[in-house]
């Protein structure tokens, strides 16, 4: 069976350890490859590879370091169909989704910040001719990047990407669930010629190694993309050693539609908002509020073009949804409905597992799930699921629904579906969250600021923020 390996000072190596544990493939629930259990000793080991490259790989003048992620770029869009097929494999997810979105982003994420940080200039302050402040911005040292599974190769790029091209060095930690694409990074990697030790990837899991990299001495900027429970953890630990920190949680995020929207746009929209990638994704929008007027005519189509969708093979074209990503979260999931029906909520589509056939026999398939009836402060519409699951409620006005929009502890993103361009701002200037669509979903930019409110985060990525937070600045004042 295949052993995936860490990406250690330039080289492919085994854990410390000699330990590995099973990696699944959520289609078949078949396992079909080995994770290294790496642990604080592999971690030491890429802390130091990723150290002694810091003077060369940060004093390197930025059209070189930009030239050589291009160079990485180059070889990762010559194996996209290799990593298409990887990707699904390890994740669940549709074969064609990881062609159309996350294999393209990741070599966006690449070659967006590697050419950003050609463009990246600080500010200067003159004080009326009598002095003069210049910023300078510095690579900081050794990055730590934590990455979660639902987006695996698209959000380890979308971290490593800034951190690398504004000058640091890093250690990287995808999730323990899909290593896979991190792994065939890595050989990219190689074959592209990065200089060794620029980049370290060390896989494991995330309360032995992301514990051991985010309390390490030497990483003195952490970027973490994941749960909320998890990035509290990180922010405990990390804040007292006063690391710089980006957390990217989760979301619990309301989609709007009013009654003036277009239906048939507000519809299909919510569809994806709702099921794109089994609903595991931080910005689909898994509370619903449809204004009344249109609720009963509103619902009706969004049933009617939910239960549509194919919850297939994931390397079938057809198949609009694969599986979900892990049989503990397929069991989380169908729990988290069970508990939805438990506070009144009313099952108007799914809600079981779907048991495919053949070798997908044993797979982890949920259907697209809707559920009414479920008020706004129970345990469903205030806690992620992160799975097929939508809730759908009615609201009278606009007051209403911006107070149930904000009514959890959450704040990454909202849709907003009217014609009218006045409401459709107000609304979007009261929701409490960092990113808000009208009549419109997952549309990025990547220059645009990226981030959560409340416990959706701490910071904002994206365009020259993301190289703002990998660099540290300095104030220089020259008395004319
Ligand atoms: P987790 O928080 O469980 O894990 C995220 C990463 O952190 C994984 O690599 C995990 O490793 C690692 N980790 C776990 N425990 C620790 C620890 N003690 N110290 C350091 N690292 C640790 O999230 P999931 O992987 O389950 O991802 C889903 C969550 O991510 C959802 O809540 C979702 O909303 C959020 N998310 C947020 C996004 C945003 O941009 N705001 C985007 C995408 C997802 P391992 O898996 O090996 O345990």
């Amino acid at each position: 069976m295949e052993k995936i390996l860490n990406y250690i000072n330039g080289e492919l190596t085994a854990p410390k350890s000699g330990d590995y544990f099973d990696n699944y493939n959520p289609s078949d629930g078949q396992v079909y490859s080995l994770v290294p259990d790496s642990d604080a000793a592999d971690i030491d080991l890429a802390v130091k590879a990723a150290q002694d490259a810091f003077p060369a790989w940060s004093s390197m003048p930025k059209e070189k370091r930009c030239d050589l992620i291009l160079k990485v770029v180059e070889k990762l869009e010559a194996s996209s169909e290799m990593l298409v097929a990887a990707e699904s494999k390890d994740n669940g997810k549709p074969e064609w989704l990881a062609r159309m979105v996350d294999i393209p982003r990741a070599s966006a994420n690449l070659k967006f910040f590697a050419t950003a940080s050609l463009h990246f200039a600080s500010e200067t302050h003159d004080m009326d001719g009598m002095a003069l402040n210049y910023t300078l911005r510095k690579p900081i040292g050794v990055a730590g990047c934590i990455s979660p599974w639902n987006l695996p190769l698209y959000l380890l790029t979308w971290k490593i990407a800034p951190a690398l091209a504004a000058g640091n060095t890093v250690v990287a930690k995808p999730s323990e669930i899909t290593p896979m694409t991190a792994f065939l990074l890595s050989k990219i990697c190689i074959e592209a010629g990065l200089p060794k030790g620029v980049l370290n990837i060390v896989h494991g899991y995330g309360n032995k190694v992301g514990d051991a990299l985010i309390r390490h001495p030497d990483t003195p900027v952490i970027s973490f993309t994941g749960g909320t429970v998890t990035g509290a953890h990180i922010a405990k630990t990390a804040g007292p050693m006063f690391k710089k920190l980006s957390l990217e949680l989760g979301g619990k995020n309301p989609n709007i539609v009013f009654a003036d929207a277009d239906l048939d746009k507000a519809v299909a929209t919510s569809v994806k908002a709702s099921f794109t990638n089994q609903g595991q994704i931080c910005l689909c929008g898994s509370r619903l509020y449809v204004q009344q007027e249109i609720y009963e005519a509103f619902k009706t189509a969004f049933i009617a073009k939910s239960a549509e969708l194919v919850v297939g093979d994931p390397k079938e074209e057809g198949s609009n949804l694969g599986a979900v990503v892990s049989k503990e979260h397929m069991e989380k999931i169908l729990a988290k409905i069970e508990e939805a029906k438990a506070e009144g909520g009313k099952v108007l589509l799914g809600g079981k597992r779907i048991l495919l056939e053949g070798d997908l026999k044993d797979g982890y398939y949920i259907g697209p799930t809707i559920l009414e009836g479920l008020k706004a402060d129970c345990i469903t519409n205030q806690e992620e699921i992160f799975g097929p699951v939508v809730t759908i409620s009615p609201f009278e006005t606009e007051e209403e629904v911006i107070a149930l929009a904000n009514s959890t502890k959450y704040g990454l993103s909202a849709s907003i579906f009217t014609e009218n361009l006045s409401k459709a701002h107000r609304v979007a200037a009261a929701i409490d969250s960092g990113i808000v669509w009208i009549n419109t979903w997952l549309l990025r930019d990547l220059r645009t600021p990226f981030g959560g409110m409340k416990n959706s985060g701490v910071g904002r990525e994206g365009g020259f923020k993301s190289l703002q937070f990998f660099t540290e600045e300095k104030n220089v004042c020259l008395k004319i």
